[in-house]
């Protein structure tokens, strides 16, 4: 009944009232994929005024410029003031929202359409499937619903979004329906090679050595998460400066890091600002991250979560380790 509680408000607006779509902070292939499939689809519904946005600041990493519907993005401060529907993606709490959280309260209409298992509960209809592999899974459910078509520019966006967050169709959630969606996107003609090339495999020679410079000084101790073992390494604003990078690059830092097969729990700590690190969080089973996160204020999913922590990395790591005892399976 939620589906038809989510058709339903998204039919209650005009098609010339004003919508506005908002994602995640730092937005990632799955938030912006999800987002701007969803809203290609209300423009093929005709819905004249649909915006896309996210809070904070509005750097869209190079990657995901290109998308379809990327003409959809405005930044934080272009976003209707007074929506009469909002539609909410890949966001796991409020927090994640920013001031943006206000426009959702106050709107008339509002739909949330996520997949974290940590996700509180807000907003007014609730599309939350902690099954479901990426948000785009949940979207496709709502477009299906709301009768569009599948085509080339939609699927792009959610075939982005579902490559993200499954790590190329890797990750435990890649189920059955996870690559029957995959054929249905693929069958729009889309190219998935090409698409993986854009999103994954097109990073900026800085980046590749400023990757190898923090992989460099990652630290494996075996003896920590009940002896399963733990790697961890951190990332400063001092050196994505030294490479001219923007911090984004560091968003799949975590990928090579959680390869290692001495340690169950991978950590990187990512400096956001003096004092301030974005933590991101993996575990290959032994401990539910999502409970070391959200203890911390921030949340994910069982295998990966990410929060804020404070101090210096080595504040974090001894945090992180600690908590890591406590969440043992
Ligand atoms: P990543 O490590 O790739 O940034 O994030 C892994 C997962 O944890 C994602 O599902 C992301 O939404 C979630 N996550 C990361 N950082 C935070 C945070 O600060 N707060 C919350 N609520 N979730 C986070
Ligand atoms: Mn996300
Ligand atoms: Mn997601």
């Amino acid at each position: 009944q939620q589906w038809a509680a989510a058709v339903a408000a998204v039919r209650s607006a005009g098609l010339d009232d004003e919508i506005q779509l908002i994602c995640h902070v730092n937005p990632d292939g799955d938030a912006l994929g999800s987002m701007l499939g969803f809203g290609l689809g209300l423009r093929r519904l005709g819905f004249t005024r649909v915006r896309a946005t996210f809070p904070g600041d509005f750097v869209v990493p190079t990657p995901y410029q290109r998308l379809p519907g990327a003409d959809l993005l405005v930044p934080e401060p272009d976003a209707f003031a007074d929506p009469r529907l909002v539609l909410v993606f890949d966001v796991a709490s409020e927090s994640r929202l920013g001031a943006l959280a206000g426009r959702l309260a106050a709107a008339p209409a509002s739909v949330v359409l996520d997949h974290h298992a940590s996700n509180t509960g807000f907003g007014g209809v609730r599309l939350v499937d902690p099954q479901a592999a990426a948000t785009s899974v949940v979207a496709d459910g709502l477009l299906s619903r709301l009768g569009v078509p599948l085509d080339p520019e939609i699927a792009e966006c959610l075939y982005v979004a579902l490559a993200t967050d499954t790590g190329s169709f890797k990750f435990d959630m890649t189920t059955v329906s996870v690559h029957e969606l995959a054929a249905r996107l693929i069958a729009t003609g889309i190219r998935p090679g090409e698409i993986s090339r854009q999103i994954f495999d097109s990073k900026p020679f800085g980046a590749m050595k400023l990757t190898g410079e923090v992989l460099g000084r990652a630290v494996l101790e075996p003896a920590a998460a009940g002896g399963r073992g733990m790697v961890w390494t951190y990332a400063t604003l001092a050196d994505l400066e030294r490479y001219g990078q923007p911090p984004y690059v560091l968003d799949t830092l975590i990928d090579p890091v959680r390869s290692v097969a001495e340690a169950d729990v991978s950590v990187v700590v990512k400096q956001v600002a003096a004092g301030e690190w974005s933590v991101s969080l993996r575990s290959k089973g032994a401990v539910d991250v999502s409970g070391v996160a959200v203890s911390q204020g921030g949340g994910g999913h069982r295998l990966a979560a990410g929060f804020t922590g404070y101090g210096e990395p080595s504040d974090v790591v001894d945090t992180v380790r600690r908590l890591v005892d406590e969440h043992l399976n």
